[in-house]
């Protein structure tokens, strides 16, 4: 295993980047030659994010864990990021978890890589965010990092890392970028403006169900057309196995004009010729839903297309030719693409940390991000002489504003002799109190008078680590209180953290040495599953041999045995 020469000092640590993906995560580091991602006990970049709980305990993760999904679906979870922030409940094999728990497991398998990989300790993380989550989802990302035995002071925004990987932190030229994020299954556009060392998100818009799986499904139901058959038809297992097919003659469309799509069905192969134009006209609505957000963010930010300067691509699915053609006939010119669409998010939150551990290879641009809901108070508004509505709700920071921000509201009693202002903290897009959602609240006296002569001034501070400071001041005497919001209803305490910690202590996190002998064990046995006749008897030759192999122990016989087994799932599974 390589280990990283390190130079710093002793009691430095290393604070380590990751994007923490709704299809796939990523950790990265900093170098001296600038952000660099680490591999996984497997030797790859990408740890799928999906997780699996067997009746025993036992917790695989990344590609191990996505196997065993047709053979064991209801051990496995995925897209559970999706979820963040929510009361969902995932079961696995009988067991409950919640989606913080899930990321965790993947936190988790990361940090062990990361581990190994540097050869020390990693104990803190800046971890990525998309753009849109709110408070909930964020502290619900933190508390996964807790729970994996990461600190996680800092978040990032995936558009914000993604330029700041493209060099922004020594940048110095005023730039507007336009971040287009084409996930498995999400869709984000963000953009961005560099202005006087200050990177600032200036909108941000998107389609939570649009991503690259759909991508895959139109390519699944034009090969079933051609080959006039229907999904129905076909049993779950079956259903998967096209849709893996489907995904590959997915990537092959990029690479030529005409593909040829294969499925085994019933033992016979199937195969169906399916030329570039007939793929992209039948995307053609897939590419529409794409136009909206776009649209959306640049009118948010008062912006054209002519004004942005650079379009950053990242996400998976952008590497589709058909997608990176229309966004060239869209934006009429070419994308910044230099770096890996995939790697780009962690790449920009290596970057990140060693702002935080301030590093001198780079330079502190100051990030900013915009505030994706909007926070405001409760207020009594007088719509007519004398009368009086109550519980509606009055914004004080705005959706979209750019943070760090600090907004002041004057607010005027509306009874005589009133002698308190109580201040009921708010966040969401109603205009009344009650459907928006309640953070906390501030009471302060005020001097006796006639209504609307005493007036106190509320000062919403919210900064990019989500920390709402709140300041009343009774405008009169100078009199103030302050609060900070940090906590939700939904945040665990350091305790509950601890105890929760305790009570998932069952979990038995498998040993990463035999994560490679499991996987091909696990593929071959899928691939079992599906075959007949002479196929099946000849994997179960070969899973046979492994099997004994690894009975008996000897490295280098198991090492054969493996390379052999690989070699023929690699031949049968087309
Ligand atoms: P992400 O969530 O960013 O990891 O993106 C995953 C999505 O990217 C999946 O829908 C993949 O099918 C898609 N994807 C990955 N590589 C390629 C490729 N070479 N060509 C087309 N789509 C790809």
């Amino acid at each position: 295993m390589e280990h990283n020469k390190n130079f710093r000092e002793m009691d430095d640590h290393m604070i380590v980047g990751i994007d923490l993906g709704t299809t796939n995560s990523l950790i990265a580091y900093f170098t001296e030659e600038g952000p660099k991602i680490i591999p996984n006990r497997l030797g790859k970049n990408l740890t799928p994010s999906v997780v699996s709980v067997d009746e025993e305990g036992n917790v695989y993760v990344g590609e191990t864990a996505r196997e065993r999904m047709s053979l064991y679906p209801d051990s496995v979870a995925q897209t559970f990021k999706r979820s963040m922030g929510t009361e969902r409940e995932y079961i696995l094999s009988g067991k409950h978890f919640r989606p913080e728990e899930l990321s965790s497991m993947v936190l988790r398998s990361l940090k062990e890589d990361a581990e190994v990989y540097l050869g020390e300790e990693v104990t803190e993380a800046v971890i990525s965010v998309p753009a849109y989550f709110d408070d909930k989802r964020r502290k619900a990302t933190k508390r996964a990092g807790e729970l994996a035995g990461l600190k996680v002071e800092r978040m990032i925004s995936e558009p914000t890392a993604a330029a700041v990987a493209y060099g922004l932190y020594d940048k110095t030229k005023d730039t507007r970028f336009l971040v287009f994020d084409l996930g498995g299954g999400t869709f984000d556009v963000s953009i961005l403006e560099l202005y006087h060392n200050i990177l600032e998100v200036r909108a941000v818009a998107g389609d939570n169900y649009l991503g690259g799986e759909d991508f895959t499904e139109v390519m699944a139901k034009l090969f079933l057309q051609k080959a006039k058959m229907t999904l129905q038809s076909l049993t779950e297992k079956e259903q998967v196995r096209l849709y893996r097919q489907a995904e590959k003659a997915k990537y092959a469309t990029s690479e030529s004009d005409k593909i040829t799509m294969s499925f085994l069905y019933h033992e016979e192969t199937i195969e169906q010729q399916i030329t570039h134009r007939e793929y992209e006209e039948a995307c053609e609505e897939l590419l529409m839903k794409i136009r909206e957000p776009v649209k959306k963010s640049l009118s948010d930010a008062g912006l054209k297309l002519g004004d942005i300067d650079e379009v950053i691509l990242i996400g998976g699915a952008t590497r589709l030719s058909i997608v990176r053609d229309f966004l060239i006939r869209l934006f009429r010119k070419f994308p910044d693409t230099k770096l890996n669409p995939d790697e780009t998010v962690a790449l920009g939150a290596a970057v990140q940390a060693a702002m935080k551990e301030r590093r001198e290879e780079v330079k502190e641009v100051i990030l900013t991000d915009v505030c994706s809901f909007t926070l405001g108070t409760e207020v009594v508004v007088e719509y007519e002489e004398g009368k009086f509505e109550d519980g509606r709700f009055c914004p004080i920071i705005e959706r979209n504003t750019v943070i760090p921000a600090s907004h002041t509201e004057r607010l005027f009693t509306v009874r005589d002799n009133q002698e308190k202002v109580r201040v009921r903290v708010l966040q969401g897009e109603s205009r009344f109190a009650r459907n928006n959602l309640f953070l906390g609240e501030l009471e302060i006296e005020i001097p006796k008078g006639p209504k609307g002569r005493e007036s106190v001034d509320v000062t919403y501070t919210y900064d990019i680590n989500s920390l709402l400071e709140v300041e009343v001041t009774v405008v009169s005497t100078g009199v103030s209180r302050k609060m900070i919001i940090k906590g939700q209803e939904n945040q665990m305490t350091e305790e509950e953290v601890k105890k929760r910690m305790e009570e998932l202590a069952y979990l038995k996190i498998q040993p990463r040495d035999y994560e490679e002998n499991r996987l091909v064990l696990l593929r071959a046995e899928r691939m079992y599953e599906e075959a007949l006749g002479d196929r099946r008897r000849k994997l179960d030759h070969y899973i046979t041999a492994f099997e004994a192999a690894l009975k008996r122990g000897d490295h280098d016989e198991i090492m054969d045995a493996r390379d052999e087994l690989n070699e023929i799932l690699e031949e049968e599974d087309e």
